[in-house]
């Protein structure tokens, strides 16, 4: 698209950084490297952002889908955005009245703020989602009712379930969505903490039914992304609240990311670690639906180190084979070779086409971000050996809203 400006007025891309969660995923997916970051905020650089679009549907939160109209000759500068808490409002300054914006910009405007080529649709089935009901300027209290170490205790991981009640305040939450928590104090630079965003584990009805809480499922966080000993500001403090203490939490965020509702729908979840919080909401939603008999089918592929390391092993065992059909793919354990969910996906190949093939079937991936590749690969390996063409396919699943990936 041509650039934004023409007299004196252009579109600026911008990055909320209230409800980015810095997960590299704009950055990486920019295909004219417009975005960077520092150790506090990722930022849009208007000299090169080619308004492509690419970098919107990837984002988690929305947080990349910002824009304002700003002078020509004085968009804001990288060393402004790195500075920035909050976005800054749209200024009457800049832009002058509607009559004085150029035509083109106010045109580009509309497209922008609309998302196109944006956010993947949800399925045409989903339940309609409440996004933003609080903000970092407001958020919601939540008191803690549970908190669960759910990796055995000789486990290198210390995984978590940690059940939040929200008591009056309405805060709804559909299976798929994330809501963020606001660590206490300040980060090392002196300024609040940014936002954290986990996904809900817990069906729309509440962790417990008819209750007003959630589930989040949280690793502590001891290393960096190098194998460094690095103390993750929000893992570590959500691992170590007590019954009764008090939780800000934002959100709910996610319009894409939804299950299907309609009887006959079937899911594939595929997961690693706490990836997997979303397939839990997911399947005890299906779960507490089972007596209704609406058909469809729930497979599983979740990857973990070992049994141990694997949330929820233990409920997920239980449930009937004739409810779920599950795959358990572990690369750490001594007895066995090592095995990663796409290994699997290729084993069960003959099962994965038929639902590649099932227009009421809905893919959901979640976890590593070294997954997705070698996912999409095994897709390419089960359409090649079962009679069908991946290169077709896929557009087709993301064109029907029948994949959707959150990887990080
Ligand atoms: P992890 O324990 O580090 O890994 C889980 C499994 O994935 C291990 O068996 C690992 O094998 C395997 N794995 C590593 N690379 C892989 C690849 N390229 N392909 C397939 N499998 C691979 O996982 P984790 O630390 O829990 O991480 C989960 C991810 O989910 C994080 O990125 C997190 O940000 C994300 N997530 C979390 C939430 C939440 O609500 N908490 C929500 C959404 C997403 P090896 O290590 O043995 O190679």
């Amino acid at each position: 698209m041509a650039a934004a400006a023409s007299v004196g007025y252009a579109v600026q891309h911008l990055i909320d950084p209230e409800i980015c969660i810095r997960c590299n995923t704009c950055e990486a997916t920019c295909p004219v490297k417009a975005i960077t970051h520092d150790s506090r905020n990722y930022v849009v650089d208007f000299n090169t952002c080619n308004f492509c679009n690419a970098c919107i549907a990837p984002c988690p939160t929305g947080a990349i889908d910002n824009w304002r109209q700003v002078a020509k000759t004085t968009p804001f500068s990288l060393d402004e955005q790195f500075s920035w808490d909050s976005l800054p409002p749209q200024s009457d300054l800049e832009v002058g009245s509607d009559a004085e914006v150029p035509a083109e910009v106010r045109q580009l405007t509309e497209i922008a703020t609309a998302g196109q080529g944006g956010a993947v649709a949800p399925p045409w089935s989903a339940a309609h989602p409440y996004v933003n009901l609080y903000s970092v300027d407001r958020p919601a209290i939540a008191t803690v009712t549970g908190n669960f170490r759910l990796t055995d205790d000789g486990a290198s991981a210390d995984v978590r379930h940690i059940v939040l009640d929200f008591g009056s305040s309405a805060f709804p939450v559909l299976e798929g969505q994330s809501v963020g928590v606001l660590p206490p104090g300040l980060d090392p630079n002196g300024k609040p903490h940014h936002v954290r965003l986990y996904s809900v584990a817990s069906p729309r009805d509440g962790e417990r039914p008819r209750y007003n809480n959630i589930a989040l499922t949280i690793k502590r966080v001891t290393q960096d992304h190098q194998g460094s000993p690095a103390s993750g500001a929000g893992s570590n403090y959500m691992c170590d609240l007590k019954i009764g203490d008090a939780v800000k939490v934002v959100g709910p965020y996610g319009t894409s990311y939804l299950m299907p509702n309609h009887p006959g729908s079937s899911i594939m979840m595929i997961c690693t670690g706490t990836g997997s919080a979303p397939m839990r909401a997911m399947t005890e939603r299906r779960r507490r639906r089972a007596a209704l008999k609406e058909g469809g089918e729930l497979m599983l592929f979740f990857g973990a180190r070992r049994k141990e390391e694997l949330p929820y092993f233990g409920p997920l065992m239980k449930l009937p084979r004739e409810f779920i059909d599950i795959n358990l793919a572990f690369s750490r354990e001594t007895d066995q070779p090592k095995t990663y969910v796409q290994d699997l996906i290729r084993a069960r190949g003959k099962d994965v086409a038929r639902l590649l093939r099932d227009e009421s079937c809905y893919i959901y991936l979640c976890g590593l971000k070294g997954m997705e590749t070698g996912v999409l690969e095994a897709f390419r390996d089960v359409c090649r050996d079962h009679g069908l063409d991946w290169d077709r396919l896929k557009p087709e699943l993301h064109a029907k809203s029948r994949l959707h990936i959150e990887t990080y």
